[in-house]
């Protein structure tokens, strides 16, 4: 099924998807609630148990957005009073970033556990071997040459690191993709316009979420990046999944 969708132009992605975040940022957080009715916080949460960080985790956080994955991992670590760890928050783009400085510091977080930078996930701006994990969420699928994110992943980890990615995936269940398929074509662009003004912004969310490779074939991808031990784990019937894979 297309539903009339062209395919993303690999040439203009980066900039379309630029476009679409600084839209949405101001209502980015909210929309994630309304759109999959709070579900995102489970899967959000649940990501963060299994990366389980221990004491003296540095993670980068790619395509960390308004900084729900850094928060959960600061959550993570002070309950645990892990103090020597520490986050960094990279996106490419500054305006999601700022919605996120802005929440970090009505919610009180200590600036010495989070950094935020600006980076594009297919040219990071660190050195090779410098973090224990990276994690990239609901970001991946944005990104316009998946391969060379992956290979930055590798880049930056340490021997030993963890790679975890949280994506939209392929339901399990073939009249289920079907019934979400109508739920998300037909009805997130209009939500989107109605909720927030940006029908263009939300078409693009179901059109990635489409065009992104299943479970196995993103496994693949992440092994010929050279991670070894890669596995996925799907959540709620596949509409989410969990891929982990490890430097070595
Ligand atoms: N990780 C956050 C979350 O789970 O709420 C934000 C996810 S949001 C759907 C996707 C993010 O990917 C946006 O903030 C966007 O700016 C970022 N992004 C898109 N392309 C990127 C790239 N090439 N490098 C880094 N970040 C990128």
């Amino acid at each position: 099924q297309h539903f009339g969708f062209e395919p993303i132009n690999e040439s203009e992605k980066q900039e379309k998807v630029f476009k679409v975040f600084e839209d949405v940022a101001q209502d980015y957080d909210k929309m994630n609630d309304t759109l999959s009715l709070g579900v995102h916080r489970l899967w959000k949460d649940y990501f963060m148990w299994k990366l389980d960080p221990v004491h003296n985790t540095k993670l980068l956080d790619v395509a960390g957005g308004t900084g729900d994955i850094a928060f959960r991992f600061v959550n993570y670590v002070n309950k645990t009073n892990m103090k020597d760890c520490h986050v960094t928050v990279s996106d490419i783009n500054p305006h999601m970033l700022e919605v996120g400085k802005q929440r970090c510091k009505s919610l009180n977080y200590s600036p010495d556990m989070i950094s935020w930078k600006e980076a594009n996930a297919e040219e990071l701006p660190f050195e090779d071997n410098t973090f224990n994990a990276y994690s990239i969420a609901f970001g991946i699928r944005n990104v316009t040459h998946i391969d060379k994110a992956l290979s930055e992943a590798y880049r930056v980890l340490k021997p030993g690191g963890r790679f975890m990615c949280l994506e939209f995936s392929q339901l399990e269940n073939s009249a289920a993709q079907w019934l979400y398929d109508q739920y998300s074509f037909q009805l997130i662009p209009v939500l989107g316009h109605l909720i927030a003004g940006k029908w263009n912004a939300y078409q693009y969310l179901v059109e990635s979420i489409r065009q992104f490779p299943d479970q196995e074939t993103f496994k693949n991808m992440i092994e010929e990046a050279g991670f070894r031990v890669v596995d996925y784990e799907n959540l709620t019937m596949g509409m989410v999944a969990i891929h982990s894979g490890f430097k070595l």
